[in-house]
């Protein structure tokens, strides 16, 4: 059997679920399980929902009137009968959402699993009724009966073991009846059977997931762009895609910052060798890259991942003394407290340097460190990472710009930057 992931962008409306459906009508032959996110950008608006919720703030009434908007619209362009049991099935999740409104407010991340995960439950009960409709037989699953995972709220951490025996068994009973299986990306359940979700953008994940539990032939992701990029269209003119690369390279680019593939990806398929196809869906029949063992980046050119909004803080011992291993474990671990991740480090004999995202937990982290050490920082700052750089590749880039910060290994340079004054 094959693994398809649809996200957002490929069922964002009428037209978009009638060219998904496309697709699969020249697979409907093949054991297919069909994993697919929320429509659009609705987990942007329940996050909205959560919020105003969560804060109380009146609004999330006619947030979540909005959202059933959208639905509609969609549901009247696919569905000629406006007494289909399709609006039904929308309308009963939308009231279970009501009913989590009416509650008093619990914990933030519970509160957001329980509100968010239905997203993709809409979207796929949509999908497979209108699949079904129009010839393409398959079974709705809610996979919440078989992914199951602790209880760390917005980032379940997947029981490998309970979530196998319960796919293989659930799997392999629905493909004696169905060929084609609908289920949700991004949501699983606690041994508790409260909702949790695996963290944003966790649908390429979840597809990974029942690829390595069902060893799955292979696992294409359908995507607005023709495959893997060597840069961000939006950012980099001259954009190329990529023919193909390792199960490495892929992992380096998503944890350097690239938003090809969630960064979870691709350990399950590396552990069992199944490769993994990015396409268009747009252009079904090109080829789009594949992500697999051993293979050699192609074209070898160089891969540009930019990250704005970047903070570069300097950390020194307050009597210039050297920073030690000692210093360092500490420093390391008010970072990991406050949950913020170092996208560059760098040491000399008396100061640290790490790069971070902007956001508003360095505050507090900065003024506890300033208890300590001296600390400077600098901030609105953008931080450059190029695979397979060639030195030229480099200038062209900096043209403009201060270089504070570089790095350079074999086949990655790093650069923090700043914009010179005009
Ligand atoms: N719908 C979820 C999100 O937007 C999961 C996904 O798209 O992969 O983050
Ligand atoms: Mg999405």
């Amino acid at each position: 059997m094959n693994v398809f992931k649809f996200g957002g962008a490929s069922v964002k409306d009428a037209a978009a679920v009638k060219n998904a459906g496309e697709i699969l009508k020249l697979h409907s032959n093949e054991q297919l399980v069909v994993v697919i996110s929320a429509m659009g950008k609705v987990t942007n608006a329940l996050e909205k929902i959560v919020d105003a919720y969560i804060n109380q703030t009146g609004e999330a009434t006619t947030l979540l009137d909005e959202l059933k908007k959208y639905h509609l619209e969609i549901l009247s362009g696919l569905f000629a009968d406006s007494k289909h049991e399709v609006y039904n099935k929308l309308n009963n999740f939308l009231v279970e959402i009501e009913w989590v409104l009416e509650e008093t407010p619990r914990e933030y991340d519970f509160v957001y699993d329980q509100i968010v995960s239905f997203g993709e439950l809409i979207s796929t009960t949509i999908v497979s009724e209108w699949l079904n409709d129009n010839g393409i037989t398959n079974q709705w699953l809610d996979v919440r009966d078989c992914l199951i995972t602790d209880n760390t709220y917005r980032e379940g951490k997947i029981d490998w073991e309970v979530s196998t025996n319960l796919f293989q068994s659930r799997l392999n009973d629905i493909f004696k009846q169905s060929n084609i299986v609908i289920t949700q990306g991004f949501i699983g359940s606690t041994t508790e059977n409260f909702s949790i979700t695996l963290g944003r953008e966790g649908s390429d994940y979840t597809a990974a997931i029942i690829a390595h539990i069902m060893n799955a032939e292979s696992v294409t992701i359908w995507k607005d762009v023709p495959g893997v990029l060597n840069a961000d269209p939006k950012q980099f003119k001259d954009a190329q895609k990529l023919i193909q690369l390792s199960y490495q390279d892929a992992i380096e680019l998503a944890y350097y910052g690239a938003s090809v593939i969630h960064p979870k990806t691709i350990k399950p398929l590396e552990n069992k060798n199944i490769p993994l196809y990015v396409k268009s869906f747009l252009e079904p029949g090109s080829k789009g890259t594949v992500i697999g063992k051993d293979l050699e980046t192609k074209p070898l050119i160089p891969s540009f991942i930019f990250k704005s909004n970047q903070v570069l803080i300097s950390i020194a011992a307050k009597d210039f003394s050297f920073i030690a291993e000692e210093n360092l474990s500490e420093i390391f671990s008010d970072f990991a407290n406050a949950g913020i991740k170092l996208n560059l480090m760098q040491n000399s004999a008396i100061s640290f340097s790490v790069c971070i995202d902007d956001t508003p937990k360095k505050d507090s982290l900065i003024e506890k460190l300033r208890a300590k050490y001296k600390v400077k920082y600098n901030s609105s700052l953008q931080l450059y990472t190029i695979r397979h750089y060639y030195p030229s590749t480099i200038e062209s880039l900096t043209v403009g710009k201060e270089i504070l910060l570089e790095q350079r290994s074999r086949t990655t340079a790093q650069l923090v930057t700043k914009d010179l004054p005009k």
